[in-house]
């Protein structure tokens, strides 16, 4: 017979409680499936919760492709995992042998729910966190939206993943949104073309001066990068007859997928910044703003672009492009002085030189130098205790809505970071398991060594 538990703040009712698991992490996205696949195989009953039918999140249902390198000379700052997900894209052609930072996401989510379920832990689908229990500063129950109605699913332990921190927002732990002037970084709506003769655009761009990235599976086109007078002027001729608006131009940008040779991925349209980038108001009126953004990129496409004649929309995202949201405030927040240092901390648990990444405004300080280092001190580290909330006993937080202030968040967002920071957690909830601890006492040192010792590249 199911106990009730009482969930708190946001949904006022009754939930049956089930299962019982070590650790739940909500959120199957880029850190989420890691941070799932880490803790199971460090033996604990995990259960991984997610809103949609598939896992990957960003990666797959947000079509972000390719993933950004880490920007150190000589290394590729993957943890072990990653390294792991990128041979099994190999194996599949879900991933471009001469690059394999360039996937297919219909890939990445097999591949993805193959080594999950391979480490033993559970995923549940179509269910989505809308609460959580506490019991004095310890969280008890996720408190979870399936099709059926509420569950509350127990656990001794939980790692946030959501990319909106809204386990830690509902379990109370202090919560920091947005840049000095309010305003969360520039949403997006990613959509597909399929149909396209990529042999034929590729000579194209070789004709208007493209010299690198300008072939199949390895292609990139952007407007106003610098890359191609003429093929910004084909563009903006676009504008000038009234085919395409300055919101479809604000971030034109078009890469190819290994594997379909006939897709094109557009990391476009760009729909604007707000103080709440996921308020439902704003992310419905913009959408609907960016499918028509959408059809009349892919319009201009069909008449004006070499290869893109017979073609189609293939897809369009089915989860908003989200950059930055809500994020924690963590036992140890890694903020823009850090970067623009290259500072290391003894419990560093990622190494990067991604840079500050800012969409839609004017907040980037351009002013701001980086520190001199020889070329092979030029990266950055985050710390394991940006992933642990102030305040929280039982709660780890990682990907994009971890510990840092907002600058530093546009530079820790990108993938291979997020895949690290979901590897740490679960390697740190093995050892507070093993210890009997809370999270803020696990020792972020053994959490690298550990990692380290796995092929993680820290
Ligand atoms: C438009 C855009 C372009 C980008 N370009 C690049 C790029 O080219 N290369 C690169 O490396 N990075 C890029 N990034 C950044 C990067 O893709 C993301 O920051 C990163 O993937 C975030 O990973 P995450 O695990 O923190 O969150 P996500 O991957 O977004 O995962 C969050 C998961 O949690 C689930 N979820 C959310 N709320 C709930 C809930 N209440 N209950 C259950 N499940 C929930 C979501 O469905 C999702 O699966 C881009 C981001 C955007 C938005």
């Amino acid at each position: 017979m199911a106990t009730a538990v009482k969930s708190i703040e946001l949904t006022k009712k009754e939930a049956p409680e089930t299962g019982d698991y070590d650790i739940i992490v909500v959120g199957g996205g880029t850190a989420g499936s890691v941070a799932a696949i880490a803790a199971a195989r460090a033996g604990l009953k995990c259960l991984l919760i997610e809103q949609f039918n598939s896992l990957g999140g960003s990666q797959t249902m947000a079509l972000v492709t390719p993933t950004m390198s880490a920007c150190v000379e000589g290394r590729s700052c993957a943890c072990s995992i990653s390294k792991e997900i990128v041979q099994r894209l190999l194996a599949c052609d879900g991933a471009a042998k001469e690059n394999p930072d360039w996937f297919d996401p219909q890939a990445m989510k097999i591949v993805l729910e193959e080594i999950l379920l391979e480490s033993g832990a559970d995923v549940l689908f179509d269910s989505s966190l809308a609460d959580a229990a506490k019991e004095g500063s310890r969280l008890t129950h996720a408190i979870v939206l399936g099709r059926s109605g509420l569950s509350a699913y127990k656990a001794k332990t939980f790692i946030d993943c959501s990319g909106d921190a809204t386990l830690a927002l509902a379990s109370g732990v202090e919560i920091e949104s947005g840049g000095p002037d309010g305003f969360n970084q520039a949403i997006s709506l990613r959509f597909e073309l399929s149909g396209v003769d990529i042999a034929s655009f590729s000579s194209f761009l070789k004709s208007v001066g493209f010299k690198s990235c300008c072939e199949y599976p390895l292609l990139h086109a952007a407007y106003r990068h610098g890359f191609s007078d003429a093929f910004d002027e084909l563009v903006s001729k676009g504008k000038n007859d009234g085919l395409l608006t300055d919101m479809d131009l604000s971030h034109f940008q078009i890469f190819s997928i290994p594997g379909r040779p006939g897709s094109v991925s557009f990391n476009s349209p760009e729909l604007g910044k707000s103080e709440n980038a996921i308020d439902p108001a704003f992310t419905s009126e913009r959408q609907r703003e960016a499918k028509r953004s959408i059809s009349r990129i892919a319009n201009f496409m069909r008449r004006r672009m070499p290869g893109f004649d017979k073609s189609r929309i293939g897809e369009i995202a089915p989860l908003l492009g989200v950059r930055e949201s809500r994020r924690i405030v963590a036992e140890r927040q890694l903020t823009k002085e850090d970067i623009y240092s290259f500072r290391k901390f003894e419990d560093g648990i990622v190494a990067s030189n991604y840079p500050l990444d800012i969409h839609g405004g004017n907040q980037f300080e351009k002013t701001a130098t980086y520190a001199k280092v020889p070329k092979s001190e030029a990266y950055w580290e985050i710390p394991y205790r940006a992933l642990v909330p102030k305040g929280a006993d039982n709660l780890l937080v990682a990907g994009r809505c971890a510990g840092f202030d907002f600058f530093a968040q546009s530079a820790a967002r990108v993938q291979h970071s997020c895949r690290a920071m979901g590897q740490a957690a679960g390697i740190a909830a093995a050892i507070a398991a093993k210890e009997a601890i809370p999270f803020r006492e696990v020792d972020g040192k053994t959490v690298r060594k550990t990692m380290r010792s796995l092929g993680s590249d820290i």
